[in-house]
């Protein structure tokens, strides 16, 4: 089984990464070291997650101690929505790269297709916890990404969060000149993404799998959501295997293909989410556990609802 996904650039993406979301700016330096450690050579961080000096640092203190070397990492960021005017892309990326303290990332995405205003702080929400919209349109900001790739910056560019009718107008941009490399989109059992996925792999367009653990330690949960981690028809599967939940909900998209980047700050659970290449779903339980579908969100991203860029009004 393939441990790495072929990029439109030619590039080989790790299939398992480390997510960084919510992982405290004190803890995610040895979260990173502890996932390198463990074989991962894919880590996913973004300006907005305010922690990414420490994840360069958990990555310096790797390659100083001689277990990794640049070219073996696999580091992705992402551009947030205050900076999509295309004057401001170079120094948003500039920013990201002084943080981590590298000379380029190997994929930088356009966080999400909505411009939002820089009202002082990342959220950019008015008193009714609205978001702000700019008038940028992500085809212009798409420009500016393209820009970084040729001076350097970033080996290739992408895009998260996009539907198809998003993507598709990038691909009929007129002057194209970058394809994105990889759309990254929530996924997970509840949430299969087979229209949008079957859509960008037609398209040579890698797609990556957020929260796909249901993201536990999201903000928003409440007690009454479904938890994917505690699903009874998951358990059973896991048993079978000896494995656990998790690695059965990671093993999942590497069957079909999808990059996955579950977070963790555990030592243990960052080694359990790494250790998913010794065992093989049947068929039978892959088309099983795309049944468990029930379109639900996590990360609804409701602030944004009327901006006109809103991706997921649409169907996929
Ligand atoms: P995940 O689905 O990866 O879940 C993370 C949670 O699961 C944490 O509470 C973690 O706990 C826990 N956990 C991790 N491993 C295990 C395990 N083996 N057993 C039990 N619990 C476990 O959630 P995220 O929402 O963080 O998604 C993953 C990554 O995707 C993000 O961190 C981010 O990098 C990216 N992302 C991108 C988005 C986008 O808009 N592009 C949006 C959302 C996420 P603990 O850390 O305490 O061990």
């Amino acid at each position: 089984m393939a441990t790495t996904v072929k990029l439109n650039t030619g590039a080989q993406i790790p299939i398992v990464g480390l997510g960084t979301w919510k992982s405290p700016p004190g803890k995610v330096t040895e979260a990173v070291k502890a996932a390198i450690s463990a074989g991962y050579r894919h880590i996913d961080g973004a300006y907005v997650y305010e922690n990414e000096a420490e994840v360069g640092a958990g990555v310096h203190s790797m390659i100083k101690d001689g277990v990794v070397k640049r070219e073996d990492l696999f580091i992705v960021s992402k551009l947030w929505c205050i900076f999509h005017e295309k004057s401001l892309v170079r120094q948003a990326c500039e920013k990201t790269l002084s943080d981590l303290k590298l000379d380029y990332v190997d994929l930088y995405l356009v966080h999400l297709p909505m411009g939002l205003k820089d009202s002082g702080d990342l959220s950019s929400l008015d008193n009714g916890g609205e978001a702000i919209s700019d008038d940028t349109h992500f085809l212009d900001t798409w420009e500016g990404m393209e820009e970084l790739v040729d001076a350097g910056l970033v080996k290739a560019i992408g895009v998260s969060n996009f539907n198809k009718d998003q993507i598709e107008a990038i691909l009929n941009k007129p002057g194209l000149k970058y394809k994105p490399a990889n759309n990254q989109v929530e996924c997970h059992p509840y949430l299969t993404q087979e229209k949008l996925i079957n859509y960008c792999h037609s398209q040579g367009i890698s797609v990556t799998a957020y929260s796909p653990l249901g993201s536990p330690d999201r903000p928003w949960a409440t007690p009454e959501d479904p938890s994917l981690l505690d699903d009874p028809n998951i358990k059973p599967i896991a048993e079978k295997y000896n494995k656990t939940p998790a690695q059965v909900l990671i093993r999942f998209h590497i069957q079909r293909n999808v990059i996955v980047i579950p977070k963790s700050i555990t030592a243990q659970r960052i080694q359990e989410n790494f250790q998913v290449f010794d065992f093989k779903l049947t068929e039978e339980e892959m088309k099983t556990i795309l049944g468990f579908n029930r379109n639900w969100r996590i990360c609804p991203m409701e602030w944004g609802m009327k901006h006109k860029d809103y991706p997921f009004h649409a169907k996929f």
